[in-house]
């Protein structure tokens, strides 16, 4: 098995001159569990506070409409300004964002109340700076692909493979959109060689199949990183948020769209996706070492056709896994396709008792679900994974329990 538990980098250091998280270039593992807390024992707590205040009391109005200006323009506030409504700023949801901003190894993070959310501010902010044409590579998450081929927002979309976006890109063209591993088939792209392809594009990686645990797209030239931090970041299920991830001048053009358009992430749901932060290196190895044993093992079971996972022979056909030179291990996401096809499909998502059948994935309980009919029901239908397809998200159970678990439901 060419990923074993032990050949994983203990964590990587943040790179020099950005410190959002104020921890300073420590290991990635110690990085998330300081992150956004560096001033708790300054302030005397343990525990990072919780802010619920909508609004904050402004001092006289020239000190006020002074912060305003200053965060409408999309800046964090000056030390000793008021936060003046939440809308525009809120000290929690900025915890969780500097703690992801370090891990990823950027400048800043910016919060909102979904990943969705963060798709469209990032997507507003083409179009409000005239360059709507969209590039993107499929496959991506089915949201992402209903939301740019509606062109709902404004935006007017190629879809390209990665080989060819240098020739989809126009004078026109705001941001290359591209997710690997891709969702649900865990397609990789070589995130180098498509930024270079961009020139001089922004490439926007969604990240969050891969966390930044194994990958992290900004040090191979990525402009921006962004997560639904509902899935492994918050990690337990609970929480629905999304994240940004870029260098301080684009942040200061996305802030000003969160703050006008209100697609903030609330106080409760930012600790609760910063709570989950600390245990994020140990979940994704220990659910990534399950992924690793399930796939071998459903790769030799009669009942399945395919397995998906760059774990898997011609899952990885780069190198950029196994020899480390975009992602540290192959994550715990993986696909497979039933031999016995769309029936077959539903029936094991029927059947099984101990995985969930649910959509989301990422959190510390597996579940399982039929891409076609639910994540990826608006692709359109050329474009639209095969019918025979599961995705399963492996958790932190037991694996012999998981696998005892779709034995059954495969049998
Ligand atoms: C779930 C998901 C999204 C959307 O995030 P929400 O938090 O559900 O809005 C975007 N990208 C990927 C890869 C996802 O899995």
């Amino acid at each position: 098995m060419p990923y074993a538990a032990a050949s994983l980098p203990a964590g990587s250091r943040t790179p020099a001159g950005s410190d959002p998280g104020g921890v300073g270039h420590h290991g990635r593992d110690t990085v998330a569990v300081h992150a956004g807390r560096a001033d708790l024992t300054e302030l005397g707590v343990h525990a990072p506070p919780i802010d619920l205040s909508t609004t904050n009391p402004l001092g006289d109005v020239e000190t006020g409409g002074s912060a305003y200006e200053h965060m409408a323009a999309g800046n964090p506030p000056r030390p000793g300004d008021p936060n003046v409504y939440a809308r525009l700023w809120n000290p929690t949801v900025a915890r969780f964002e500097d703690a992801v901003a370090a891990l990823e190894g950027g400048e800043a993070g910016i919060a909102f109340a979904s990943g969705m959310a963060a798709m469209s501010a990032v997507l507003l902010a083409c179009v409000a700076a005239g360059r709507p044409h969209i590039v993107a590579v499929r496959p991506l998450y089915g949201g992402t692909d209903h939301i740019l081929a509606s062109g709902l927002l404004g935006t007017e979309v190629t879809f390209a493979r990665a080989e060819e976006i240098g020739r989809a890109i126009t004078p026109r063209t705001g941001l290359v959109v591209v997710e690997s591993p891709g969702n649900p088939t865990l397609d990789l792209v070589d995130i180098a060689a498509l930024v270079a392809a961009a020139r001089d594009v922004p490439v926007l990686v969604d990240n969050t199949f891969a966390t930044p645990i194994l990958q992290r797209p900004l040090a191979l030239g990525a402009g921006m990183v962004l997560h639904s931090a509902t899935k492994f970041l918050g990690g337990h299920g609970d929480a629905l948020g999304g994240v940004v991830v870029t260098d301080a001048v684009t942040a200061a053009r996305i802030r000003p769209i969160r703050a006008i358009t209100g697609g903030v992430l609330n106080p409760f749901g930012a600790y609760l996706l910063h709570r989950g932060i600390p245990t994020l290196p140990i979940r994704v190895r220990a659910q990534q070492d399950s992924a690793i044993r399930i796939a071998a093992h459903l790769a030799g079971h009669p009942a399945i056709r395919r397995v998906y996972h760059p774990s898997q022979p011609g899952g990885d056909p780069m190198g950029l896994v196994g020899e480390g030179r975009q992602m540290s291990g192959p994550g715990s996401l993986l696909a497979f396709e039933l031999a016995g096809g769309y029936e077959a499909a539903a029936t094991t998502a029927k059947r099984v008792r101990l995985i969930t059948h649910a959509v989301s994935l990422g959190g510390v309980d597996s579940l399982i679900q039929h891409p076609a009919a639910l994540t990826h029901r608006p692709v359109a239908a050329k474009a639209k994974p095969n019918d025979g397809i599961l995705r399963l998200s492996v958790g932190l159970e037991d694996p012999g329990d998981l696998l005892a678990d779709l034995e059954n439901a495969l049998s």
